[in-house]
């Protein structure tokens, strides 16, 4: 119930289309009423056709104290209404001719079914404006949660079991949003309209006819408990099912390459023909509470006929009329309690997966700006590296131990090493993607805790080895975070990272979409891209992770050119696998297991031959 609360407050801001669906919700209600208990003297004006002349006063319509009823179970206020309207009713429909009554009664029949529906209709509207309103808010929310929530947790969970949560998941929850208002509101709201109706013309059957509630009460209330445990498991195996496809589609090329196609299929049918046994347990429970309560209630609606039947043949305390407007009454609450009957069940389904959504926004973020932080305007002399060691939350192993550097401005700083040695992980300290376990990061002598996030990661640039390109035009991918930039300066950037040429052969040049099928774009054009985004940014400080993939010479000529254009008049840490960086590094840092090994320039390190960074580079750089 907590969760589904929680849920529910979501919906607080759309009250206002809440409060005019549950007006016209009332409405209805009434109307729908009306539009049964006008029945009743219609149905009289039929039955005693043959009786009344013609001109002379017709039928009348009986309150309850009226029929044979003495021990009326409702209050006074309701007779005296009861008689007040049916006295008018009396007055102006039924005085005067019989056909004369049946046309007027027939207009107001229609009238009572025109303005149900009319109602109907713009509750049912209402209420879809605020579920699909607190839906797309639900949704936004878990979004924007997950930008700011850190790196660590993006490598723990399965993105398909993210994407699974945001998409799959809200749908079950909104799905029974509406449910639950509309049979929270309206379904009790028409049960307790029939049930006024039924207990104006006998209030015996009536109790007689709601014996039954109490036993698919209990029924019900089982058949939920149940349903959210199963419900819970159905959409964790949804959210495997998502991770495999989004797994398997990005990483097609390897499962091709492999001849791996049949294992993936297996491994895809087991998880659906898993889904499939659970949503058919689901079904079985969900579906059978239905059934056992219309078989309870078909038992006590026999019971009734025969009791009526017989007060009507027999004992003439209740006119035919009365007793079909009864029935009619009755049978109209049924489907409102065969509904009511689900409510639960929804509610249930909806905070299983209510859970799984509320699990992503109760992840506290990564890191917030302290309450002080400064806002780093520039970078003017130096960034470094105080006794600083890390470790990932999941290991007490050191990845990075006891770093001590410093970066001045205008250096070219090359990080080497043996893969694993931790290049990539300190480089992911400067912006704090994670923040260091011991020591710290100062820039200009702050450390970089005390700065606000923006304005640090505002500082840099950041071109990572996988060249991320969005499914949009290149002209906003190189303009990625700048809105609205002048063309001329996107064209400067993409001359400089010799993207230009090729960009111009494009269909549409810049306006072409990246995404779009048939567009073919190499390795080193992508690279190429995402550099000329970096520089259009500007940063003063350049974090630089080389592409190690193989380009074909010409392009690892223009990729070099456009790097090394990237690099003037900045500071640059590079992560370097290209022989011409470290060649014009400033510096050469050579990390091995976490630890600083080396320091120097290429030609100081080279001439030591039993250096690290000698074997290292024989190995990899020297072709
Ligand atoms: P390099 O960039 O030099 O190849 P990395 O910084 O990527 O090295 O990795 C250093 C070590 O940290 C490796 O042993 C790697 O397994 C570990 N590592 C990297 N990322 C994570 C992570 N998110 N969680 C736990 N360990 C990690």
């Amino acid at each position: 119930m907590k969760t589904y609360l929680r849920i529910l407050n979501f919906v607080k801001p759309y009250w206002n289309h809440l409060s005019i669906s549950i007006v016209c919700t009332i409405l209805f209600a009434v109307f729908n009423g009306l539009s049964i208990y006008l029945t009743i003297p219609l149905l009289d004006t039929l039955f005693q056709g043959g009786q009344s002349q013609e001109g002379q006063p017709g039928i009348q319509i009986n309150p309850s104290a009226a029929i044979g009823n003495t021990t009326s179970l409702l209050p006074d206020w309701v007779i005296k209404l009861e008689h007040n309207i049916s006295d008018t009713f009396n007055t102006y429909v039924l005085q005067g001719g019989k056909i004369d009554a049946l046309f007027k009664i027939c207009l107001l029949v229609l009238i009572a079914f025109f303005f149900k529906n009319i109602f109907g209709y713009l509750q049912a509207y209402f209420l879809s404006y605020v579920e699909e309103g607190s839906m797309k808010d639900l949704r936004n929310a878990a979004y924007k949660h997950l930008h700011q929530l850190p790196m660590s947790y993006f490598k723990q969970e399965r993105v398909g079991n993210l994407i699974s949560r945001i998409t799959n998941d809200v749908n079950v929850v909104q799905s029974s949003i509406s449910a639950a208002f509309l049979n929270l509101i309206r379904e009790p709201l028409t049960i307790l309209v029939f049930i006024g109706i039924a207990l104006s013309i006998s209030w015996k059957l009536t109790l007689l006819a709601f014996i039954v509630l109490p036993f698919s009460m209990l029924i019900i209330a089982g058949i939920g408990l149940k349903l959210r445990k199963y419900s819970s498991a159905i959409q964790s195996k949804m959210a495997d099912i998502t991770s495999i496809l989004q797994e398997t589609i990005s990483g097609v090329k390897i499962v091709k390459a492999f001849g791996m196609e049949g294992y993936e299929n297996n491994k895809f049918k087991k998880e659906t023909y898993s889904y499939f046994r659970m949503m058919l347990r689901i079904v079985r429970i969900r579906n059978s509470s239905s059934p056992i309560t219309e078989f309870l209630s078909v038992i006590v609606g026999a019971v009734i006929i025969f009791y009526g039947g017989v007060l009507v043949i027999q004992s003439h305390t209740l006119k035919a009329a009365e007793f079909m407007g009864f029935l009619l009454a009755i049978f109209q609450t049924m489907p409102p309690i065969k509904e009511l009957s689900t409510v639960n069940n929804r509610i249930q389904e909806s905070s299983a997966a209510g859970d799984r959504i509320f699990e992503i926004l109760d992840t506290k973020p990564a890191i917030k700006d302290e309450v002080n932080a400064h806002v780093l305007k520039t970078f003017s002399n130096s960034i470094s590296f105080d006794h600083l060691s890390f470790h990932y939350d999941d290991s007490e192993e050191l990845i990075l131990n006891n770093i001590n550097f410093e970066v001045r401005k205008g250096e070219i700083v090359a990080l080497v090493g043996p893969s694993g040695g931790g290049k990539s992980t300190l480089v992911d300290l400067i912006p704090r993607f994670y923040d260091p376990s011991y020591g710290r990061i100062l820039i200009d002598g702050i450390d970089i805790k005390q700065a606000k996030v923006n304005s640090l990661r505002a500082l840099m640039g950041i071109v990572t080895q996988e060249t991320i390109l969005f499914n949009e035009s290149i002209r906003n991918n190189i303009a990625y975070g700048l809105d609205d930039y002048p063309i001329e300066k996107i064209v400067e950037a993409a001359k400089t990272a010799n993207a230009h040429n090729f960009i111009m052969e494009l269909p549409e040049g810049y306006e072409t979409v990246i995404g779009e099928r048939g567009l073919k774009i190499s390795g080193g054009q992508r690279q190429r891209i995402s550099i000329a985004r970096a520089i259009l940014k500007n940063p003063q400080l350049m974090i630089f992770d080389e592409a190690t993939s193989a380009l074909d010479n010409e392009s690892e000529l223009l990729v070099q050119e456009a790097i090394e254009r990237m690099m003037v008049n900045r500071t640059s840490i590079v992560i370097a696998h290209r022989l011409s960086t470290i060649r014009n590094a400033t510096r050469i840092i050579v990390l091995d297991r976490g630890k600083i090994i080396q320091t120097g320039t290429h030609e100081e390190l080279i001439r030591n031959e039993n250096g690290l960074y000698n074997k290292f580079y024989e190995m990899q750089f020297r072709d």
